[in-house]
């Protein structure tokens, strides 16, 4: 019987031990990068000349010219064969929103005899037979061709697991006609349009500035949970979450969990993770525990947005391998557990310019005040304008789950900067009457004599804003924990460049017509002021009165992920996109196929493994114990008790069977509504009607069998259960 499969997995969990070496022998120094074709190995490997001329293509992300193909190719060959590397894959990251590599050996056949090739044309482009990605029609049969070609700007590096090594190339993937089928093409496009509009900015400050990147500095959370009981839940297996569960009696009320002692398997696991992540350069910093029980964070140090992304997608990777090895699987679902926290990758994001300086970060001299203020207002007016496509941006069927629940910030697009930065603009739109005299402060004369003054170590902390400033970086923390956060970055990029490009102009303008610079610059910040006024709010994200609120502000309250997709494809949007060369208008409306095509997709098979799981494992047991209830009845009948004596007994069964009959119309009812929203024609209403109708029906029934697990003898449950999940370790 089933429930001795849960007791097996009790059992077995209790006898785990560590076998692993708890920690790696080398030394961080000599570990981190070593498996990176890095500047020293390039230097190593190729001529002065060859180097010189790939650094170029590097830094500007053009793509290499055949010239040198060959011979960085034979480099890299060398360099891997020299670590014991036997096969190369472009790496690329399809719409599927996971990595994708194709395997390819080193090995040819020359005149009957093996020998090691790796050609120029094999490192830049490659064909994979990859038809079955999603395309969103982009890709008729008779051109389904698509390629691969390295992105220069994301170094290669080797995959070093249990049982081999491979070469990774971090590519584009792009259709036969030049069209994006990846996250990473917008994403690099997205890049450029900043780094343009930023440096244009920044020029009006200060000429020294020639490159701005975008920074980006990624929170991971996840759940550990034991493959034991992981592999007796199918919904957790297919969907990621559990569909089923009632709260354990005790979960993350006590906190006792939040920033606790790491457990022992959690890190070796733990250590595990950095080795392997150092190893190819990702330079994981962080690691603890998270609030809710079973749930834990790591994050890197911040890099370039471009390679922070791969490096996250990677890290995702290394950490469901390392878990397989202790034992666990890593669990990235948005809201894995109803009840308890979910799961998100805070995305810290900034901009660096070429000096090193992060243009976000407020300085101390005024005239850095003004350019931070600048960037830092024009951030607030970017996501104030199109708070729809953020929203859109982090849009999942997992995230529909989290956002609005236990430390998550609701679905409503919101900044929040902190008392001190608000007082701030509040200033600089109405300047305060009484001004401390002060003879050396230049603003003085402007009326803004409280800018200078800025000092911020800003502490501030609102776990309930989706968008929050820290001292010198934006935090978008709405971002799923399972998504490739290229999405989420590649809008904020453009929103802000589009806001940037418009700052310029309008300061350029005003200087072109004679006003001061620092004056032209202040009626610019002014504007982006008073312009975003709404979009702030530093109050509870949690309370109902923000919901009021918000709706009285005008800004979006979007709860389902059809509705949110919507925005992509808003003359607005549209217009964005296309006028900024991010999406052509074919691009961005395959691409919003693409991602309803995956919603209606996950909540199908949500809708299918519930209706299986009650089915099959749920129901049968109901039926066992209702009718030992009724047996037992029968006996007490025959007791020839009074009348009102078996009352409660009674009740009981009469309370199985209304849940058991309750369970089995909704099925049915799912089952038929699932019938014509098949029929439908258009991917959106398709969508809408999973959200609408049947993520609906999903809740009810899960309550129903949620009250069912609270009245089944345990001994028969056959899910392990919430307290064992996540507290048996
Ligand atoms: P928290 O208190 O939210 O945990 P941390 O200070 O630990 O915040 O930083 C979280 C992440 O923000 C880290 O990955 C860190 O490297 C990153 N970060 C710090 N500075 C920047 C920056 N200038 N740009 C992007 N990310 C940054
Ligand atoms: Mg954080």
């Amino acid at each position: 019987m089933n429930h001795s499969a849960r007791q097996q997995a009790i059992a077995l969990i209790q006898n785990r031990k560590i076998d692993l070496p708890v920690l790696p022998s080398e030394d961080i120094m000599d570990v981190f990068g070593s498996h990176v074709f890095s500047k020293k190995v390039m230097l190593h490997y190729l001529s002065q000349d060859i180097y010189r001329k790939l650094e170029k293509c590097m830094e500007s992300g053009e793509s290499l010219t055949r010239d040198i193909a060959s011979p960085v190719a034979n480099a890299i060959k060398a360099w891997a064969i020299d670590n014991g590397v036997t096969h190369f894959t472009h790496w690329f990251q399809p719409l599927t929103g996971l990595a994708a590599e194709k395997h390819e050996s080193f090995l040819e056949i020359s005149e009957g005899e093996p020998i090691y090739n790796f050609s120029g044309e094999e490192l830049i482009q490659q064909e994979p037979d990859a038809s079955s990605f999603p395309h969103g029609g982009l890709r008729s049969t008779f051109e389904a061709r698509g390629y691969t070609a390295w992105d220069s700007s994301s170094p290669v590096f080797i995959f070093h697991t249990k049982y081999g090594k491979t070469l990774c190339i971090p590519t584009i993937f792009v259709s036969f006609r030049g069209e994006a089928l990846d996250y990473k093409i917008p994403l690099l496009r997205s890049i450029s349009l900043l780094d343009n509009a930023a440096t244009k900015v920044c020029q009006i400050f200060d000429k020294q500035i020639q490159r701005v990147v975008p920074t980006l500095g990624m929170e991971q959370e996840f759940f550990l949970i034991d493959e034991a009981f992981f592999n007796l839940r199918p919904d957790l297996i297919l969907t990621g979450r559990t569909l089923l569960g009632t709260s354990s009696a005790k979960d993350q009320q006590l906190a006792d969990h939040y920033f606790g002692s790491i457990p022992e398997r959690v890190y070796a696991f733990m250590n595990q993770i950095e080795h392997e992540a150092h190893k190819i350069g990702i330079p994981l910093k962080t690691r603890h525990n998270e609030v809710a029980p079973g749930q834990y964070e790591c994050a890197p140090f911040f890099e370039e947005i471009n390679v922070a992304i791969d490096h996250g997608l990677m890290l995702m990777d290394i950490m469901d391998r390392a878990a397989r090895q202790h034992n666990f699987r890593t669990v990235f679902h948005e809201k894995p557990f109803s009840g308890i926290n979910g799961s998100g990758k805070h995305n810290n994001w900034s901009l660096q310019s070429n000096t090193g300086r992060n243009l976000l970060s407020p300085g101390k001299v005024p005239k850095d005040n003004l350019m931070f203020l600048a960037f830092f207002t024009s951030v607030i007016r970017a996501v104030s304008e199109h708070s729809d496509l953020l929203r859109a941006s982090i849009a999942s069927a997992g995230n529909d789950q989290r956002l609005g629940g236990h430390e998550a910030p609701p679905p409503i697009i919101s900044v929040f900067i902190g008392s001190e930065l608000t007082r701030v603009l509040e200033e600089i739109v109405s300047p305060p009457r009484k001004k401390k005299a002060n003879a050396n402060n230049p603003y003085l004369k402007l009326g803004i004599s409280k800018i200078p003054e800025l000092f911020l170590d800003n502490t501030d902390r609102n776990r309930t804003s989706p968008f929050a400033f820290t001292g010198n970086k934006f935090e978008f923390r709405a971002v799923g924990a399972s998504a490739n956060s290229s999405n989420p970055m590649m809008v904020l990029n453009t929103i802000v460049a589009d806001q940037l490009i418009k700052f310029d102009k309008l300061v350029r303008g005003k200087i072109n017509r004679g006003r001061k610079k620092e004056l032209a610059v202040l009626d610019a910040i002014k504007e982006n002021v008073m312009a975003s006024k709404s979009i702030r709010f530093e109050g509870d994200g949690y309370s109902p009165s923000w919901i009021q609120e918000a709706r009285k502000r005008g800004l979006g309250h979007v709860e389902t992920t059809p509705e949110a997709l919507s925005s992509y494809l808003s003359t607005q949007s549209l217009k964005l996109f296309t006028s900024l060369k991010v999406f052509s208008e074919s691009e961005l409306r395959a691409r919003y196929e693409v991602m309803l095509e995956n919603y209606i997709a996950q909540v199908r098979i949500e809708s299918n493994i519930l209706n299986e799981i009650v089915s099959t494992q749920i129901l049968p047991v109901a039926f066992s114990y209702e009718k030992e209830l009724l047996e037992n009845l029968q006996l007490h009948h025959q007791m020839d008790w009074e009348e009102d004596f078996i009352v409660e007994g009674k009740e009981m069964v009469k309370s199985l069977r209304v849940r058991i009959e309750d369970i089995l119309r909704m099925l049915k009812d799912m089952q038929g509504e699932k019938e014509r929203i098949e029929k439908m024609r258009s991917k959106q209403e398709i969508a809408t009607a999973y959200a609408e109708r049947i993520v609906p029906y999903l809740n009810k029934i899960r309550n129903q069998s949620d009250e069912l697990e609270g009245i089944l003898p345990d001994a028969r449950w056959p899910l392990p259960k919430y307290r064992e999940m996540l507290f048996i370790k």
